[in-house]
């Protein structure tokens, strides 16, 4: 794969490249390395920003297959004079990862274990592997990597050495630099270097180490004077390794490890090719204690105390957290059973061991201290294991909670890791608090008061006056960390944004050694350039994100007329209260589509592999352009005029968005609510509008015009199944894969067939309904009602069994459409037209308090939520407020006491496959609740991300492949090794990719309980 270079990159900050240096580069990367070559804009715009409020163009990208290719890269990198920027998960907070360099994307393919020593407890890796994925393949063997950050799922090993990141459990394992016991890496001239204990160099390794002692030595008095003594001081470089200045050595029996010179050096020293690292036992038993505080100056007094009695984490959670937490309804209950009245905060105090019994004594003290320092019975004991888990996740959604406020102001990280001795950290954080209110701001506080470390971020608007702002903000906090001698850079490492405060943390002799260090090792200052040494100010506008009006190239919006509806993102907030504006009043020219797009905050969570169901395209790709943060990024380059005045409608924006199968997981699953799956029908709508719908569109949009006609001549639209060469056709002239059958059309629709005494008329059903009686409203859809009629059949039979009047809306004998296959091909006026019609059906009925019940969930929910923001005014919300799928419904009844209904018991395993618009409304446990009515039934749920199919996607040629991988990746696996198992999917199009992957039936989970009825 090669894009190549568009236009010259922009390169603030360093020499100007010509643009033939670029092209030169691709070209030997092309023709040298087997690597992939990214030099087009929207890919260098895709790696121009991190979770930083920085970005700057990148010269290009190269995604290598091999050791050999990352080397080689180096080699043409040094002889054209282009810098090299090491990435991993690109999730700094500071800027690490951006800057007018060839950047090195190591998460694709140099992710490997090279070699596990179980019984030594070391492991070596490669720099690109996953934190999450380390320690997933490390459980069985009863050990983990202890190095706990927030972004375990996507934060590589690699990245976290480069900044020496630490975990929530710090103050038991340590940073990154206790943890690493070697590293190999290239150095700028090519040499190939291993650094680890002193006693085991080689010759280059040992120059190293005697010029670092050599400087160390010099500057003793000036290390002893001016380097904080906490174990969070992650700024410069770690020239105390001859002489350790962190409250926590560095290694085990004082040696010194060249290695840990390497550790927080940000990518500035060396290229990392492989990390040695030291493994810990996974602690067989932890308990919390959850200490209630009155006030927020008494938690942060006692963190001091606490930490004596050996926790592996103390934890706070402030007010403004406990009530965001509390008015979540997934987080209340568990909210209630850790707070007593209402604290000012709470801290999280772990203790971890070999066995619970011993650990309850250790709450036993912690009681007796809270009661010593004047707070008796202010400790809740958490004991059960699924109980602290769902608290842990609670600690972790605040800041989730936190990074969502919609407007311009945003919460904003640079002295969100400022680490100060234990016993200041009530003063400072006192202290702070009036540091922000003077500059009509304030602060959430949370995180790791075990090692004085709290994340605190003040709300500023970087387009307006933010920069101004944070300069006063952070020069009065490194007045207060200088008064309380802590350290301020603390976690997150020092990138554009921290990097001036370096000399100003260590003084100018300290700072030279830094120089000198950077000299010994990248003499001609190829690696990551601007960072550590020469950094720029941080509130250089000219290289944020949102560049401010007085930078060169303000951000700016290019104005769109929308399709569908934004007003929700276009407010503003006030920094003070949270408090936001109404909807449609932030100034957006876009109408808020921008502002929604620019919610992406870049911290990577998209990257993640675990049980949730985003983002689908990237598992199977691991291509940042296929990633709900590469789309996001796209888009904002494209409204805002960065990829080109017409760039919103171009066909770079279009590649980034068709792996999207719009599963909503990042609706669900983002931090901040990225809603790509609605993004990708408003760009699908002016896409098309001006490039055109292919036939294939029109075929898909239309299909619920044409199936009345086409169910009533089945044999002749189901030729393309059955005559010799039909598909083959079909893929040319059509783009339908040929490896697909697409669903067979039949005459017994639903509509044709249907036992008209089953259902009442709308009138009748409205009475019955305002009688109190059971009412329900059966919405069948085109596919439920055209292809699989059985499935609404069966919904029917069991409602009525379980004792409800029904009623199903139709309309000329047919069917109404939700406008679902319109929103997918990008037709949303055609699709409001659909919607709109449905909904007039169905007011009534939804005034008349009836539920509307349904069985596709992509039809049901885009009742819930693409047609409340069509422009279908206040009836669309009220039949959304009662739009529920058929298990939902179920499970309302059931929890309501008005559902009985007798089953038979379970013969065979179940196996429940959830759509992914089941899972982004939370509609899946309703299945499994529903699911255990069934006498002996102990349903499973299948851990599975997007099937694949999505609707039409899975049955275009184009996307057969990556379809079929992401069906590949748990849910046909897991089908395949339970041949016994009734397999439940209430998605068509998941029932169709099941029987197509593994030629098994799935079926919809009401046929399940129809076959069920005693
Ligand atoms: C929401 C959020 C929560 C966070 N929580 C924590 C936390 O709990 N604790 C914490 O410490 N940090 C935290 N961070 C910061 C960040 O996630 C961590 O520092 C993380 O370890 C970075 O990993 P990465 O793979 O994304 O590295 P990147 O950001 O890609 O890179 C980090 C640095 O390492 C260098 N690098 C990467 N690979 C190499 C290589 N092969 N050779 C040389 N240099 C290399 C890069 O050049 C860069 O300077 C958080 C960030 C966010 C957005
Ligand atoms: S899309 Fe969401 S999860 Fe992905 S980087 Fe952006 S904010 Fe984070
Ligand atoms: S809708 Fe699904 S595929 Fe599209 S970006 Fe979101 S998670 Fe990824």
């Amino acid at each position: 794969m090669q894009s190549t270079p568009e236009t010259p990159p922009d390169f603030p900050r360093t020499k100007n490249l010509p643009n033939e240096i670029c092209v030169t580069l691709a070209r030997r990367l092309q023709s040298d390395t087997q690597g992939e070559i990214l030099f087009d804009d929207a890919s260098r715009g895709r790696y121009s920003t991190d979770a930083s409020i920085y970005q700057i163009t990148p010269v290009g990208v190269f995604v290598p297959r091999s050791e050999l290719d990352i080397a080689t890269a180096i080699a043409i990198a040094r002889d054209l004079n282009v810098p090299i920027l090491a990435r991993g998960g690109g999730t700094s907070q500071c800027g690490q990862t951006v800057g007018a360099a060839l950047i090195i994307d190591n998460t694709k393919y140099f992710n490997r274990i090279l070699d596990c020593n179980t019984a030594d407890r070391i492991i070596t890796v490669e720099p690109g592997i996953v934190l999450d994925h380390l320690n997933a393949e490390l459980k069985k063997h009863d050990l983990w990597y202890p190095v706990d950050v927030s972004t375990s799922a996507q934060a590589t090993l690699g990245g976290m050495a480069g900044n020496n990141s630490c975990g929530s459990r710090s103050i038991a394992y340590g940073n990154m630099v206790h943890n690493v016991h070697g590293m190999s890496a290239w150095l700028s001239d090519g040499e190939l270097v291993d650094f680890g204990p002193v006693s085991t160099l080689g010759l280059r390794g040992r120059d190293i180490a005697e010029h670092v002692h050599g400087l160390a030595k010099r500057l003793r008095t000036d290390i002893n004077s001016n380097w904080p003594k906490v174990t969070r001081r992650v700024a410069g470089y770690n020239l105390d390794i001859f002489d350790c200045q962190s409250e926590r050595p560095y290694t085990a029996d004082g040696s010194v490890n060249l290695a840990h010179l390497l550790i927080g050096s940000e990518g500035t020293l060396a290229y990392t090719r492989s990390l040695t690292l030291k493994l810990s036992e996974r602690p067989k038993a932890t308990v919390l204690g959850i200490v209630n505080f009155p006030t927020f100056h008494s938690a942060m007094n006692s963190a001091q105390h606490i930490v004596k009695l050996g926790p592996t984490a103390v934890e706070l959670v402030d007010r403004t957290m406990i009530e965001l937490a509390l008015a979540n309804p997934s987080f209340r209950a568990t909210v209630e059973t850790a707070v007593i009245g209402k604290p000012a905060a709470i801290l999280l105090v772990e203790f971890s061991g070999n066995s619970k019994e011993d650990l309850l004594l250790k709450l036993n003290q912690l009681d007796e201290l809270m009661g010593d320092l004047g707070l008796p019975r202010m400790m809740v004991e958490m004991a059960e294991e699924t109980a602290q888990k769902n608290l842990w996740a609670v600690r972790k959604a605040g800041l989730n909670i936190m990074m969502s406020l919609k407007g311009d102001g945003k919460p904003i990280s640079f002295i969100e890791d400022c680490a100060v001795p234990l016993e200041h950290l009530a003063e400072y954080t006192d202290a702070l608090t009036e540091v922000f209110a003077k500059h009509g701001s304030r602060g959430t506080w949370y995180a790791h008061a075990s090692v004085g470390t709290l994340h605190v971020r003040p709300i500023l608007d970087m387009r307006t006056d933010g920069a101004a702002k944070m300069r006063l903000i952070a020069e009065e906090t490194a007045a207060l960390v200088r008064k309380y001698k802590g350290a301020f850079s603390g976690e997150h490492g020092d990138g554009l944004c921290r990097g001036e405060w370096i000399e100003w943390q260590f003084g100018p002799a300290i700072n030279d050694a830094f120089r000198s260090i950077k000299n010994k090792l990248d003499p001609i200052n190829l690696f990551n350039p601007g960072k550590i040494i020469d950094p720029p100010r941080m509130d250089d506008g000219s290289l944020f994100r949102f560049a401010p009006p007085s930078a060169p190239k303000p951000y700016g919006r290019i104005p769109i007329a929308t399709s569908l509806d934004w007003s929700e993102w276009n407010v503003q907030a006030d920094p003070l209260t949270e408090v936001t504006t109404a909807p449609g009043t932030g100034g957006d020219e876009t109408g808020g589509f921008a502002k929604a797009i620019e919610m992406c905050n870049n911290n990577g969570h998209c990257r993640k592999f675990d049980a949730g169901t985003m983002c689908p395209s990237y598992r199977v790709t691991r291509d940042e352009q296929h990633l709900t943060r590469g789309r996001a990024n796209t888009l904002r380059l494209a409204i805002s005029g960065q990829l080109g005045s017409d760039a919103f409608t171009s066909d770079a924006v279009y590649q980034a968005m068709d792996l999207c199968v719009s599963c909503k997981g990042c609706k669900r699953d983002c931090p901040t609510g990225v809603d790509m799956a609605k993004m990708k029908i408003e760009f699908l709508d002016h896409y098309k509008r001006k490039n055109g719908h292919t036939l294939k569109d029109h075929l898909v949009a239309s299909l619920p015009d044409y199936a009345k006609t086409a169910s009533l001549f089945p044999w002749l639209f189901n030729l393309r199944n059955t005559v010799p060469g039909a598909k083959w056709l079909s893929e040319k002239t059509l783009g339908f894969s040929a490896k697909r059958s697409l669903p067979k059309w039949r005459s017994d629709t639903f509509w044709r067939t249907k036992d008209n005494s089953m259902f009442l008329s709308a009138a009748e059903t409205i009475v019955a309904a305002r009688a109190g009686q059971k009412t329900a409203v059966l919405f069948v859809d085109t596919f439920n009602g055209t292809f699989e009629s059985e499935n609404a059949f069966a919904a029917a039979r069991v409602l009525r069994h379980a004792g409800y009047i029904l009623h199903t809306v139709e309309k000329d004998g047919g069917h109404y459409c939700c406008g679902r296959t319109y929103l997918a091909t990008g037709m949303v006026k055609q699709a409001k037209a659909k919607a709109g019609a449905l909904i007039e059906a169905l007011y009534p009925l939804a005034k008349a308090g009836c539920a509307i019940v349904g069985l596709e969930p992509s039809c049901l929910l885009t009742l819930r939520d693409e047609a409340l923001v069509m422009g279908l005014g206040d009836q669309a919300k009220i039949v959304a407020q009662q739009a529920m799928l058929f298990e939902e419904f179920i499970s309302r009844e059931i929890k309501a006491g008005r559902w009985q209904l007798a089953l038979k018991a379970a013969t065979k395993p179940i196996l429940l496959h959830g759509h992914c618009h089941q899972k982004a409304f939370d509609a899946v446990q309703p299945i499994l609740e529903v699911l255990r009515q069934i006498p002996g039934a102990n349903p499973e749920l299948i851990q599975s991300s997007c099937c694949g199919m999505a609707g039409s996607f899975g049955y275009e040629a184009s996307h057969y492949d990556v379809s079929m991988q992401m069906a590949e990746v748990s849910l046909l696996p897991t089908i395949r090794s339970h041949p016994e198992a009734i397999v439940v999917a209430d998605g068509t199009s998941c029932r169709h990719q099941i029987a197509d992957g593994t030629a098994r039936e799935a079926i919809h989970i009401a046929r399940l309980l129809d076959s069920l009825l005693s």
